[in-house]
């Protein structure tokens, strides 16, 4: 095949790939911006950049703070957000993992009281997850549960409605009403710690799921080589796609090829942190559970080989994805500000005054204005 025909038959791809993300966002509000211009400053492979605030749809702690402790109070979750905020992060979604209920409800308590701008709602990833181990990852098997539309409002009450993103599994018993019900009142849904077989995701995804929950993880190290509940979601069009770009969650390669295949458009970038992320290696807490952070920045829970949480960085994450695409910076900021912002539907805030380095992959945030 000639290149023009190939360069044909990848812009016909681009553009269909435009339609299904447009497709997906459907629920966006008129109001919701699209990514800022980039303004550049000049250097010898370094740039000083003014770009959009950061968008960060899962965060489970920071700095020390477990946002699924329940004895959580709104000054630390304003501790953890002010230390975010320096890495350039200025909306995210506090994330409660599977619990206890009593242990969520408190927690969702706390998160809802505590008012602050850079809080854009709760990331509620679970407990309506897969039981099976790899796919349950580091949740906590006694507290998964099926999704059942009476649990689901009592959560919500408590958390005052601000629950905005739900993870799910759709092969968990009731799945699918409460998909349909979440995404009725406003809460976006997405598919996550799933073994969900391929009509069980085309379900969901008729129900209303338009993303899929750090896609890569959430999953046993060895699976069918295909069909899988990978291949599912990444040829799935009509979900956008989070992924946990620390180098430990997915190789380089994998990086490049997922976000090749789900497009840049539908692309998400997320950290997954827990509160071990900027902080020295040593012991912390992940939802109540004891987890470690090697010295290779790493997060498990001691003695298991599967990761639970990252100690990952918004901004880290950015030069990693482009170090690991090959993308250029101003295709990678939006998937950690536009996009999920719009996913949400909110506008991005404030702004990040960075410094580039190009040969070094690495973006230094200098100045956050809120
Ligand atoms: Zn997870």
């Amino acid at each position: 095949m000639g290149a023009d025909v190939a360069d044909e038959a990848r812009r016909a791809v681009l553009k269909a790939g435009l339609a299904g993300a447009v497709a997906a966002l459907v629920a966006r509000p008129r109001g919701a911006r699209a990514s800022a211009p980039l303004r550049a400053g000049t250097g010898e492979g370094r740039r000083t950049l003014e770009l959009p605030g950061f968008v960060d749809l899962q965060v489970n702690g920071f700095a020390g703070v477990d946002f699924g402790d329940p004895a959580l109070t709104p000054e630390a979750v304003l501790r953890a957000v002010e230390a975010i905020g320096a890495t350039g992060v200025t909306r995210f979604l506090p994330t409660l993992i599977t619990s206890p209920v009593e242990a969520f409800l408190a927690c969702a308590r706390t998160i809802a009281r505590t008012s602050h701008p850079a809080i854009a709602g709760i990331h509620m990833e679970g407990p309506y997850i897969s039981p099976e181990d790899g796919y349950r990852g580091a949740h906590a098997r006694a507290f998964v549960r099926g999704a059942d539309l009476d649990d689901f409002r009592r959560r919500q009450d408590a958390a005052e409605g601000r629950i905005r993103l739900l993870t799910v599994a759709p092969e968990a018993p009731g799945a699918i009403r409460v998909i349909e019900n979440a995404v009725t009142s406003g809460v976006r849904v997405a598919i996550g710690h799933t073994g969900a077989s391929a009509s069980q995701i085309a379900d969901a995804v008729s129900a209303g799921a338009t993303l899929s929950t750090h896609l890569g993880n959430g999953c046993p190290s060895v699976v069918p080589r295909h069909p899988n509940v990978i291949w599912e979601q990444l040829g799935e069009d009509r979900l956008l796609a989070s992924f946990i770009v620390d180098g430990h969650h997915l190789s380089p390669a994998t990086v490049k090829s997922m976000i090749r295949a789900k497009t840049p458009a539908r692309s998400i970038l997320v950290t997954d942190a827990i509160a071990a992320a900027g902080m020295p290696p040593g012991r912390y807490t992940l939802g109540g559970e004891e987890v470690e952070l090697s010295s290779t920045g790493r997060v498990a829970v001691p003695g298991a080989s599967n990761l639970a949480g990252s100690a990952l960085r918004l901004d880290v994450a950015i030069g990693n994805t482009v170090r690991f695409t090959g993308l250029p910076l101003e295709e990678v900021v939006p998937m950690a500000s536009a996009r999920p912002a719009e996913y949400l539907g909110v506008p991005t805030a404030g702004k990040v005054v960075a410094e580039w380095d190009q040969a070094a992959f690495a973006l230094r945030v200098v100045r956050v204005v809120p």
